[in-house]
């Protein structure tokens, strides 16, 4: 990068601070007091991310007799659950393409298994009145170059060809109807395949 444009960036930057935009919301749930004395339980869960709290979930919905503990040594969803993007996808494979790439022999399966997690994650939000600003968004991935578009084409049909959950094809009218950005050629839309949420009150 010129040095001019370093200068700028580093301007641009000055007055940032480094959180987590979620962590930094009045609206994340208060911590709760930290656990001093002893305590006796069935199950201890350890870390406070999304795979303890999923974990002591499951746990409590398949036996609510059960004394489930989770303890966390910071502050709930202070790690990579409070930090990440919010995008709760449906791939077990970050891609149907990475995936077909890597397990083609399984991809349908992992993406009806996916699908599938999806459904139960919103499911389980709704059960438990979870206030996290859960919305199935879906994911538009845009071409801004006549190549891109070029490339959806031709992923679109291949998804169409082998029966993987075809997302829709939107022409520039279409995706510009979606995300009104003149940048936009074309864009393949995954109506069911991403939600969107609010890690920190989740
Ligand atoms: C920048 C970024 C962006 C991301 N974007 C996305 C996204 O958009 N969508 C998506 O699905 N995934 C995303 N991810 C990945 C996702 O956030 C992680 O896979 C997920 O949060 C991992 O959850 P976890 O519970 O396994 O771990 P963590 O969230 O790291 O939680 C582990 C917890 O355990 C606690 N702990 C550790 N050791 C102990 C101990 N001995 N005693 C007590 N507590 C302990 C830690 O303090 C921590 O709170 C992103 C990750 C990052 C970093």
């Amino acid at each position: 990068m010129a040095p001019d444009a370093l200068r700028r960036a580093a301007a641009s930057l000055s007055g940032a601070r480094p959180l987590s935009y979620w962590l930094d919301d009045p609206a994340k749930p208060e911590a709760l007091p930290a656990l001093t004395g002893d305590a006796v339980c069935d199950l201890l869960v350890v870390g406070g991310g999304y795979s303890g709290l999923w974990t002591a979930l499951l746990a409590k919905e398949r036996d609510p007799g059960r004394e489930v503990v989770l303890i966390e040594a910071r502050e709930a969803g202070w790690a990579a659950s409070g930090r990440n993007g919010g995008f709760c996808a449906a791939s077990l494979t970050h891609g149907t393409a990475n995936g077909l790439e890597r397990w083609p022999g399984e991809i349908a399966k992992l993406e009806e298994l996916g699908a599938r997690n999806l459904d139960g994650i919103e499911e389980a939000v709704a059960r438990h009145g979870i206030d996290c600003d859960f919305e199935r968004t879906g994911e538009i991935v845009a071409a801004t170059r006549p190549h891109e578009l070029a490339d959806l084409r031709a992923w679109h049909r291949r998804t169409e060809e082998l029966g993987l959950g075809t997302p829709e094809f939107l022409d520039r009218e279409q995706v510009r109807a979606e995300v009104d950005s003149p940048a936009f050629l074309g864009g393949l839309f995954d109506r069911r395949g991403v939600a969107m949420l609010h890690p920190a009150k989740l």
